[in-house]
């Protein structure tokens, strides 16, 4: 049946059950909306994923920033504030967790922990210096709102220099984004870094700024800017209470084929030929699936650029070493980054970097014992076996951190990631926002919030999904009171 006479069978359908889609489908439920999730694989979360065995290890996130506002409420409202765990120094007091280091020339050595840092870093020429120091005397002129956004490494390097940014900038981006820094767009990547630029005519000065803007109020305990959290038995929990919070309105191996128009409503089609009318649809997939989910109200053009967006591709190996398989002597800290400059080496570590996961929480590894997340280049392990990644990844470790032998291995686990964590290159945020406008003007009812639209970070992820909700129960608002 189509047309008006049909009833729909909710209010809202979220598809996908990432973080994005459950912290959406999460507030509409609270809003009191008879909202469904669609999960297309078996299970819900998406890249959040814990292993929990001897050692805990987190397949996807490791991490969440304690200030994200986004996700401190959403943990709030599911009662787990007090469940949260956060980083300590080596004192064991609340931090953004403990040094981090870059391999450089052949040895690791520890980044600096504030920007002031940076003038006496061992790391950084005095030429690099002298020009991070005079940043703030050459003013930045933002470009015109209509012309093209620079790169992150073109706008870095006209700020701060070529060395700096490939030697700290470029390796800071490797590890978080798995991506080289010549492939982020300066705006869409890091906006508020941006704007606050554009704003104080300096990096420096804009970075200052953003460090002494006072920390909103969150829900639970109080935790220093920087400190970073999680849960005792891993992010898996914050999936978990989400399930439970949803119950039978999240279905699994519900695998969404396509989206259409009937009447006023939207139908939405499974793999399994199952149909579902609803108000409102959010898409909270990956942006390849827009072209074959939405061919009926995005354009050819907007499709195939929204299929374009690349994606960093990674393999993970967690590493779990039972006690006196590492050295007491051996680095201990946040972990280690490698930067780009490092591949014309021969010496060079094959990894992005590797986090030291038994620093970062209690609990991720038996007493005494250590473990490691090492993240690898696709490329660098290609025809390998699991075993065999787990094996490649200890050396690499143990050759970066200066070991004089490869660890045993007591317990891994290898993640192969294909195509997981959208690039925000150049003229990304204009694509999003094109996409918006063009899903506002042909297809109302029908939201986009995923890693893709609104950042990766976890924290932007929950928000673009909460922010989604409200955008739904405004429109299903106006609707009833036009009615
Ligand atoms: C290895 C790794 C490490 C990371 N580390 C950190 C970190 O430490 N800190 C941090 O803040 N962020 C980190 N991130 C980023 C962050 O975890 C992600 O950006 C975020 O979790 C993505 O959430 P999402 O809901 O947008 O997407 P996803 O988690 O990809 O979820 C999308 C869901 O949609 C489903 N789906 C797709 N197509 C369909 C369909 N047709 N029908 C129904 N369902 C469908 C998928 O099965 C999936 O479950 C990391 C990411 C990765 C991959």
């Amino acid at each position: 049946m189509d047309g008006g006479s049909r009833k729909a069978d909710c209010d809202a359908i979220v598809v996908g059950g990432g973080l994005a889609g459950l912290a959406c489908a999460h507030s509409l439920a609270r809003a009191r909306l008879d909202v469904r999730l669609l999960e297309g694989s078996a299970r819900l979360g998406g890249v959040v994923g814990t292993r929990r065995g001897d050692y805990l290890f987190e397949e996807g996130p490791n991490t969440v920033q304690a200030g994200g506002a986004h996700f401190r409420a959403l943990v709030d409202e599911l009662g787990l504030s007090e469940r949260l765990v956060c980083t300590r120094d080596a004192h064991g007091n609340p931090s953004a967790g403990g040094e981090r280091h870059l391999w450089h020339a052949g040895r690791l050595v520890a980044l600096p922990a504030k920007p002031g840092g940076l003038l006496t870093t061992p790391l950084l020429s005095w030429r690099a210096k002298a020009i991070i120091a005079t940043e703030p005397l050459r003013r930045f002129h933002a470009p015109d709102p209509d012309e093209e956004e620079p790169s992150f490494e073109a706008f870095l390097g006209e700020r701060i220099g070529r060395e700096a940014t490939m030697r700290l900038a470029g390796a800071f981006v490797r590890g978080v984004h798995g991506a080289e820094i010549g492939a982020l767009g300066a705006r869409s990547a890091f906006p508020r870094l941006w704007e606050a630029t554009c704003r104080h005519g300096s990096l420096l000065k804009a970075a200052r700024a953003l460090q002494a803007a006072p920390a909103s109020r969150l829900p639970g305990p109080d935790w220093p800017r920087g400190a970073l959290v999680s849960f005792p038995l891993g992010l898996q929990e914050l999936v978990e209470a989400l399930a439970r919070d949803l119950g039978v309105r999240a279905s699994v191996s519900s695998l969404v084929d396509k989206i259409e128009r009937a009447g006023a409503l939207w139908r939405v089609r499974l793999a399994d030929g199952a149909t579902h009318h609803a108000r409102a649809v959010v898409l909270a997939t990956p942006a390849p699936t827009l072209d074959r989910l939405c061919g009926d109200f995005l354009d050819l053009d907007l499709r195939a650029r929204a299929a374009a967006i690349p994606h960093a591709s990674l393999v993970v190996a967690h590493l779990g070493c039972a006690p006196g398989a590492v050295p007491e002597h051996a680095p201990r800290g946040f972990g280690y980054l490698v930067p780009p400059e490092a591949r014309s080496r021969p010496d060079a570590p094959l990894a992005l970097g590797a986090i030291h996961a038994s620093e970062l929480f209690a609990g991720r590894a038996p007493r005494g014992a250590r473990s490691y997340a090492v993240f690898l280049p696709p490329a660098a392990v290609e025809g390998l076996d699991d075993e065999a990644v787990a094996r490649l990844a200890a050396a690499d470790l143990a050759r970066a951190s200066g070991l004089p032998r490869t660890p045993a291995l007591s317990e891994w686990w290898v993640r192969r990631w294909h195509n997981a964590i959208p690039t925000s290159g150049v003229g990304h945020m204009r694509l999003v926002a094109d996409i918006r406008a063009a899903l506002a003007a042909q297809a109302d009812g029908l939201e986009v919030a995923a890693s893709w639209t609104d950042g990766i970070a976890v924290d932007s992820v929950v928000g673009a999904g909460r922010e989604a909700a409200r955008r739904v129960q405004a429109r299903l608002l106006s609707l009833e009171d036009a009615a």
